[in-house]
């Protein structure tokens, strides 16, 4: 925690030379570019009578949720629809399909570029932003990171196939997220699709649609014909006047992104999809670990924007660095917050980094176990010098464990131990178990540098005993 002479004088906005001779009073010789420690930097801060605010936590939701919104602010708002379902089901043609038809018919420069998100109209005048990335693992990957932004769930059946595994995650993860369903029964244009299948199908996972007389909307739609769809689009916005979204688009932006990558003409380019307030060209935020100030805004179709309201996706320019997706955006007063809160949570995260690297030996898993019930599974990478070799012990961790403590085999494979198995163990919390092979001398530096534990075996058995006894000091803490 330390600053340096010259941002600690910006941040109070006081002249660097005037801010080095309070420094030399107090005993501290430093020049503009060397930083000081936290300590002296609050001494030097109270001295010109400005007030000392550390960033903690607590600061950080201070300065983010400011006001409550007024009942009277509100205005309803565009619905989020993410589509979901099992693969080959539809999923991408619906979204084509729907962007094709509906977006923002007729209206100049109408191209649509993918940004990860857009808005369509429909016939009766309701506004409806759909993702556009369909199935749940970005879904999943976003609620992790706490952007809770799908308020409609379209889940896709064909209707020539049936109720597949991914359409049952689809369904848990709408369920778990208490996010209203909408069935759209795909394919009704071939001559063996059989929507009442369907229908029954859903009835076992406790999805009972309208035709059931259930509660959960159903439409027969093709994306190839594209019989259906006016009536699906109509469908969402009722089911988002069921839930009277609201939102207040007279207060400072919140967002979520929804995409975010490093451009190599633009800079970091993120696509937020505001989910409070109106976010405007000029605007101070801090998205995740990064912060920025709104340079220029791209819409859905390529269009520049200086602003942008509740439900709207755009396309941000003028980020100090490239969030991720489900980062939340949060529009600030000033730079100097701002950049406080990223770097306060870029410290947070380098720190819990830290102490997931540290757990990566069997021992300390074991230890982490201990400390929270929920840890069941152990994760392992295995390398060995054959394949045969591999395949014989990715079979044997398959063994090991029960229903409540498992094996995870991150990744197995033939071959010296690389900086790659390295970089995938850290980040799982994983050891790489190495069956007559070695790690390579950058991957050995590397592990070293990242607390990663490599053990070395040339007998299976040995390999497969020490799991084991990992395994089992896991389920010894369930009891
Ligand atoms: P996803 O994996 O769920 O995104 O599925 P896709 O959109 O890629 O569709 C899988 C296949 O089904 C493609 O070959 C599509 O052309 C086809 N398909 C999608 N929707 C329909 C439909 O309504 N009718 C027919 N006949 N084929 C469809």
């Amino acid at each position: 925690e330390a600053i340096t002479v010259a941002e600690l004088a910006n941040r109070m906005a006081e002249r660097v030379g005037d801010v080095i001779k309070a420094l030399m009073q107090n005993g501290v010789m430093a020049t503009q570019n060397q930083s000081i420690d936290a300590d002296t930097a609050e001494l030097i801060i109270e001295e010109f009578g400005h007030n000392v605010t550390r960033v903690s936590d607590a600061d950080v939701e201070q300065v983010i949720h400011t006001v409550e919104d007024k009942p009277e602010d509100l205005q309803s708002r565009a619905p989020i629809v993410t589509i979901m379902g099992h693969v080959d089901h539809g999923k991408t043609s619906l979204l084509d399909a729907i962007r094709k038809t509906k977006v923002v018919a007729g209206e100049a420069g109408g191209i649509t570029q993918h940004i990860g998100a857009y808005q369509v109209t429909t016939e009766s005048g309701s506004t409806l932003t759909f993702l556009d990335t369909p199935g749940h693992a970005a879904f999943t990957s976003m609620r992790s990171r706490g952007a809770q932004v799908t308020d409609i769930v379209v889940l896709v059946v064909a209707a020539d196939d049936a109720v597949m595994p991914q359409t049952v995650e689809a369904i848990n993860h709408a369920k778990a997220a208490g996010v209203p369903m909408i069935v759209a029964i795909n394919k009704i244009d071939k001559p063996s699709a059989n929507p009442t299948k369907v229908r029954t199908d859903l009835l076992q996972h406790e999805v009972v649609v309208e035709q059931m007389s259930g509660e959960v909307q159903d439409v027969e739609v093709s994306a190839i014909s594209g019989q259906g769809l006016d009536e699906l689009l109509e469908a969402i916005a009722l089911q988002a006047e069921i839930l009277e979204l609201k939102a207040n688009p007279g207060r400072s932006a919140q967002g979520a992104v929804i995409e975010a990558q490093l451009d190599v003409g633009r800079g970091p380019v993120a696509t937020v999809l505001v989910q409070n307030g109106t976010l405007r060209q000029g605007d101070i935020f801090v998205v995740g670990e990064q912060w920025g100030k709104v340079r220029a805004m791209e819409n859905d179709q390529g269009q520049r924007v200086k602003e942008a309201g509740p439900s709207v996706p755009v396309e941000v320019l003028g980020l100090n660095g490239t969030p991720e997706a489900g980062d939340v955006l949060n529009v600030v007063e000033t730079e100097a917050q701002a950049r406080e809160i990223a770097e306060y949570r870029q410290q947070v995260a380098k720190d819990k980094r830290a102490a997931a690297g540290a757990a990566t030996t069997l021992e300390a898993l074991m230890q982490k176990a201990k400390e929270d019930e929920n840890v069941s599974e152990l994760p392992v990478l295995i390398k060995a010098d054959v394949q045969g070799s591999a395949e014989a012990i990715v079979q044997a961790m398959e063994k090991i464990g029960n229903d409540e403590v498992r094996v995870r085999v991150l990744h197995y494979g033939v071959g010296a131990i690389t900086e790659t198995d390295v970089g995938l163990a850290e980040a799982s919390g994983a050891p790489i178990l190495g069956f007559n092979v070695r790690a390579n001398a950058s991957a050995r530096n590397s592990a070293n540098q990242k607390g990663v534990e490599v053990r070395y075996y040339s007998v299976i058995y040995d390999l497969v005993d020490d799991v084991k006894a990992a395994a089992s000091g896991l389920l010894s803490n369930e009891i």
